[in-house]
């Protein structure tokens, strides 16, 4: 049986190191929403990383260049031919970035059972939004070289160590710009993890700790599912 895996989680959280090694170690399909949509921009490549679909590639980085979000039946479209790009007999694929609406995770539901695909365990990466806020905020820029000190080793004000500037924070980087776009976050994608959690295994796993730590987690919970 495949090991198809769905994976959860806020910027933040480490779920981007943890899905890598996951793949890499298993040897799974890593389909990432966000290399698809990169590349559909960049290169004009499909999802599965050949030509593809002209005309969906074109369609959806017209859409991302404008600034817009991908509409819910289109971000089906390029799961579908992710997913379907899978080969049969191998050792199972991973899904990242995706869904991140209720209408998505409805949509998975159909696709995989149309695929004929078997069930995926659900992996929710848990981190505290305080401890969120503390990973992803609190850097420092120059604002004259765009140097970046890391939260904690200066103070706003400070010189830039590689020109003759000083240090600021970036709007994007205060730690109440990172706590609302956390907030927003798990408002929008509560209701897909919930459809998920309701039809899938789910499992949620303690993000806190070094990445070996949750990595050790991750396959201790998959080892107990057999
Ligand atoms: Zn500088």
């Amino acid at each position: 049986m495949a090991l198809n895996v769905v994976f959860l989680g806020p910027p933040g959280s480490g779920k981007g190191t943890q899905a890598e090694r996951l793949a890499g170690s298993r040897g799974l399909w890593h389909v990432s929403t966000g290399a698809i949509l990169r590349a559909c921009v960049r290169d004009g490549f499909g999802p599965d990383g050949t030509a593809g679909n002209p005309e969906l590639v074109r369609q959806t980085a017209a859409i991302l260049k404008a600034g817009q979000l991908v509409p819910d039946d289109l971000m089906m479209v390029l799961i579908r031919e992710a997913l379907a790009a899978v080969p049969a007999g191998s050792s199972g694929w991973l899904l990242d970035g995706f869904p991140r609406t209720a209408p998505q995770a409805e949509g998975l539901i159909s696709l995989l059972a149309e695929l004929g695909s078997d069930e995926p365990v659900v992996l929710e990466i848990f981190v505290p939004n305080e401890e969120i806020v503390r990973r992803l905020s609190g850097r420092l820029t120059c604002s004259t070289c765009g140097h970046v000190t890391a939260a904690g080793l200066a103070v706003e004000g400070d010189p830039c160590r590689v020109c003759d500037g000083h240090l600021a924070m970036r709007e994007d980087d205060r730690p109440e710009t990172v706590r609302n776009r956390l907030a927003v976050f798990r408002e929008k994608t509560r209701p897909a993890k919930d459809v998920l959690a309701a039809r899938y295994r789910f499992e949620r796993i303690d993000g806190l700790g070094s990445p070996n730590d949750v990595t050790q987690r991750i396959a201790s919970v998959l080892a107990a599912a057999g």
